[in-house]
């Protein structure tokens, strides 16, 4: 099938649907400028022992020195500066027009919210918030910012951001399976399908005949074979394309 009829046929897959399940990766942070962090460029090439920097383990043994290497690997206060683009915003819409919309993300920037997406699970946690541990006040990135080490305003204790750490759980995981596997269209964007548990979410779509399953990445993954339509192009092209289709 060439890119033009899978674009229209999605186009139609996607009008057609009510409920929608959304996978998106670290493709369609890029696509708004954030770096990956697994790319060629990104911090897991530049730190080389940025698991450990980002563990469990040295949040607890060493939290102050834990949030210099945490706010330096992500960027903190560059974050601020990125807005959704052409794919964020057209999820978001999908929802206001009365579509049960349920978004997987592997990405902590929010910009799923920030596009006004509203049912988002966030597999990996958020940069957004922080929290602090002894009393479970939560404090927004903003008060995060305001000194270099965090600390919780009511007991001074050093907050633990709300990203999930190496060594730490995913997230939302049986409802992520859920929305999977009980949908009309299961929509993978951005990620290559690499890092597990996420990388089991297209299977259980695939089990259901009634759901209509694409993938749109730049790069082929292993698990192309499983979609109903395969486009390995630009997230914000093929968007700014469907949205042209469906409006
Ligand atoms: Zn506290």
């Amino acid at each position: 099938m060439n890119d033009r009829l899978a674009i229209e046929q999605l186009a139609a897959a996607i009008a057609s649907a009510s409920s929608i399940t959304v996978l998106s990766g670290a493709g369609i942070s890029t696509a708004s400028g954030i770096p990956d962090f697994r790319s060629d460029n990104g911090i897991y090439t530049k730190h080389d022992n940025v698991e450990y920097l980002l563990s469990e383990g040295y949040y607890n043994r060493e939290p102050k020195q834990f949030w210099i290497s945490f706010k330096h690997i992500f960027q903190l206060q560059e974050m601020h500066k990125y807005e959704p683009n052409a794919a964020h915003y057209f999820l978001a819409k999908l929802e206001q027009q009365g579509k049960k919309v349920t978004i997987v993300t592997q990405n902590v920037d929010g910009l799923h919210r920030k596009a006004g997406s509203s049912h988002i699970l966030e597999a990996h946690g958020s940069i957004d918030h922080a929290h602090c541990p002894k009393c479970k006040r939560v404090y927004p990135l903003s008060y995060v910012m305001e000194k270099p080490v965090p600390r919780c305003e009511d007991d001074d204790f050093i907050l633990k951001p709300d990203v999930v750490l190496f060594g730490g759980r995913v997230r939302h995981l049986d409802e992520a399976y859920e929305a999977a596997a009980h949908c009309d269209l299961f929509l993978t964007l951005g990620s290559s399908l690499e890092v597990y548990p996420v990388k089991e979410l297209p299977h259980y779509a695939a089990q259901s005949k009634q759901t209509t399953t694409a993938i749109i990445n730049f790069q082929p993954t292993a698990l192309d074979r499983h979609f109903d339509f395969v486009l390995h192009q630009e997230l914000v092209a093929v968007f700014t394309e469907l949205e042209k289709l469906l409006s």
